[in-house]
């Protein structure tokens, strides 16, 4: 990738150092605070990478966004394009890793993974994060458990079709905690995901519940035939193709 495409040159994690003595406006010292500092001071958190990039999916494409990738997954994705985040990863403090965050300056965060549900301190890192002020969205399996999340992250929750390998992890009952804000998302690799995926919208009424996205398996479903299946069926739900492999392929960390 060419250094022209580079938005934010600084990326933090795995051994790369972000200048901890940045503050950000993003962070007003509220009454109690301290005390609530102390807490996030003693948990940690298990990251792949931090990045700066523009958001790839759901209906914030294109936002310049801070990604947090914590490390691991229990799932194995047959397509999945995150491998490198299933192990290792270097141990970070709550407190040190929003300091990375507002080193970037930026309004926008993006939570994901791997399974960032996975870590039980992804719950108090995401809170934390609407506390200082951010708008904040998670990217989650859909196998995990999400009643639990703050309720002013937009959960983006997906359902593992046929062909993923991980359609036995959907966890069904996370669709009667699903808002407006919150988004669904498939990733279909052929036609039999897809008659799969439109029969789940039509049987738990999604499209009535929040945007439902659809992306094609990279490589392995032609993004135009998914959109004339979309159209032949009138299906009230989005195609997305991920703007952050158009402009940079597969390059971790963008
Ligand atoms: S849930 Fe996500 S990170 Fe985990 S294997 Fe599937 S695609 Fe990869």
């Amino acid at each position: 990738m060419s250094e022209s495409h580079t938005l934010h040159p600084q990326r933090v994690g795995r051994g790369s150092h972000a200048d901890m003595s940045t503050t950000s406006t993003l962070h007003p010292q509220e009454p109690g605070s301290e005390c609530k500092d102390a807490k996030a001071a003693t948990l940690t958190l298990r990251l792949t990478e931090v990045f700066f990039s523009l958001q790839g999916e759901t209906s914030r494409v294109g936002l310049p966004t801070v990604f947090i990738r914590l490390a691991g997954c229990p799932l194995r994705c047959r397509w999945c394009d995150t491998p490198y985040s299933f192990q290792g990863g270097e141990t970070v403090a709550l407190t040190a890793l929003l300091a990375q965050v507002a080193a970037f300056g930026v309004p926008t965060v993006c939570v994901t993974g791997g399974e960032p549900l996975a870590q039980k301190n992804c719950l108090p890192l995401l809170a934390a994060l609407c506390d200082s002020g951010y708008s904040v969205s998670l990217e989650t399996s859909g196998a995990l458990d999400i009643s639990k999340v703050d309720p002013r992250v937009s959960r983006i929750v997906d359902i593992k079709a046929p062909d993923s390998g991980e359609e036995a992890r959907n966890r069904w009952e996370n669709m009667a905690h699903l808002t407006p804000q919150d988004e669904i998302k498939f990733v279909l690799a052929n036609r039999a995901d897809y008659d799969w995926a439109r029969e789940v919208i039509h049987a738990q009424k999604l499209a009535q519940v929040c945007p439902v996205l659809f992306s094609p398996v990279q490589g392995e479903l032609q993004p135009a035939s998914l959109a004339e299946w979309i159209l032949a069926d009138r299906l009230p739900v989005r195609l997305q193709l991920q703007l952050h492999k158009v402009l940079w392929g597969n390059t971790p960390g963008k």
